[in-house]
């Protein structure tokens, strides 16, 4: 079984006497910075000169260049976006750390692909939030917590263990429960849910989508049937509650008789479904999607920019803009 912290485990006291610096006060920085500050941990800013360096100061911080927080800090959560943290970390931050201080990533990725390699002499460690950002926040207000991954990748001092728990206690991830992993498994499970699942989820989708259209269905009703209704989304929340197995008792007894006769049709699929997927995920393992990620950056706003024009000109999206206008769903509606 997987470590899980919660609270009881984690000791805020681990930071007594430590300087955190936020280094990135966007979705994440702002929500962890608040929270920290709440639970009573010293927290400054290091963020450039931006839209964020001013939110930051209006929200009472003391902010400073990224380079200068770290030289004051003996903590650093770095959250500014994993693909500038590279040469973030090589020019402003390393050159600034000392020996002992703890490095904090929320994301595991750069570490585990080794576009980072921090030095021996420091703690490293991961303390991922399972949530956006403002959930983060609203989470620590409400009072309810949320789950995070966690990790420690490198233990120079012989406190990184306790240090990471007073950070997760401080942000309010030991509320929701806080599974221990390496950082290279939780870059793998957060890529394998974009690249292997989130696709092959969506794949089904669209084929249902297309085969129902194709026997004659109006697209606004297959579409309001399938998930613009919010009844997916209803059963998603519920599924979470309850678990898979056990919603099926929400659904009528036709649904439930149509649902597993039918479903298990669909086993067939499962070889070809986990051969596909099970090539994403030793691609993302091998390091070979970070490989390529790297090297196709610099040409990636160009991609996506084809991508939105050819997305806008689908009939699936015209076909979903015409039943969220008519059902009055998003702004679409407006
Ligand atoms: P954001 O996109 O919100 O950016 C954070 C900050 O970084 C902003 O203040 C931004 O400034 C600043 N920034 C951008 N580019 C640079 C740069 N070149 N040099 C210095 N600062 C820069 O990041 P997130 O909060 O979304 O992500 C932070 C970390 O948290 C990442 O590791 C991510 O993987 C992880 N994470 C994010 C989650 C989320 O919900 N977003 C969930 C869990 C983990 P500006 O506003 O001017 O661009």
């Amino acid at each position: 079984m997987a470590t899980i912290y919660h609270d009881a485990d984690a000791d805020l006291h681990a930071l007594s006497g430590e300087t955190v610096a936020i280094v990135g006060y966007g979705n994440q920085g702002r929500s962890q910075a608040l929270n920290l500050r709440d639970s009573g941990v010293s927290v400054l800013v290091g963020n450039i000169r931006d839209g964020a360096h001013e939110a930051a100061e209006a929200d009472g911080f003391r902010v400073l260049p990224i380079a200068e927080a770290c030289a004051q800090a003996s903590a650093v959560m770095l959250l500014i976006p994993d693909e500038v943290m590279p040469e973030v970390y090589r020019d402003q931050v390393a050159p600034h750390l000392s020996a002992g201080d703890l490095l904090c990533f929320a994301s595991g990725y750069n570490v585990a692909f080794e576009l980072i390699v921090p030095a021996a002499d420091l703690d490293v460690v991961l303390v991922a939030p399972r949530m956006i950002g403002v959930g983060v926040r609203d989470a620590y207000v409400a009072g309810t917590g949320f789950p995070a991954f966690v990790g420690v990748h490198q233990d120079a001092s012989g406190r990184a263990r306790e240090r990471m728990l007073g950070l997760c206690k401080g942000v309010g991830a030991t509320r929701g429960g806080c599974i221990e992993m390496t950082l290279h498994d939780e870059a793998s499970l957060d890529l394998f849910t974009e690249q292997g699942f989130g696709p092959a989820w969506g794949r089904v989708m669209m084929s249902a989508v297309e085969l129902l259209v194709e026997a004659g269905y109006p697209p606004e009703a297959v579409l309001v049937e399938l998930y613009l209704s919010g009844e997916l989304a209803y059963s998603l929340e519920k599924i979470r509650q309850v678990g898979m197995t056990r919603q099926m008792d929400f659904h009528s007894r036709t649904s439930q008789y149509g649902s597993v006769t039918r479903g298990a049709r669909y086993l067939a699929l499962d070889g070809a479904l986990k051969e596909k997927m099970g090539a994403v995920l030793e691609e993302i393992r091998s390091g070979a999607f970070a490989k390529e990620w790297s090297e196709q950056q610099a040409q990636a706003n160009e991609l996506f920019e084809r991508i939105r024009a050819i997305r806008d000109e689908l009939p699936f999206t015209k076909w979903e803009t015409a039943a969220r206008k008519a059902f009055r769903i998003g702004d679409a509606g407006e």
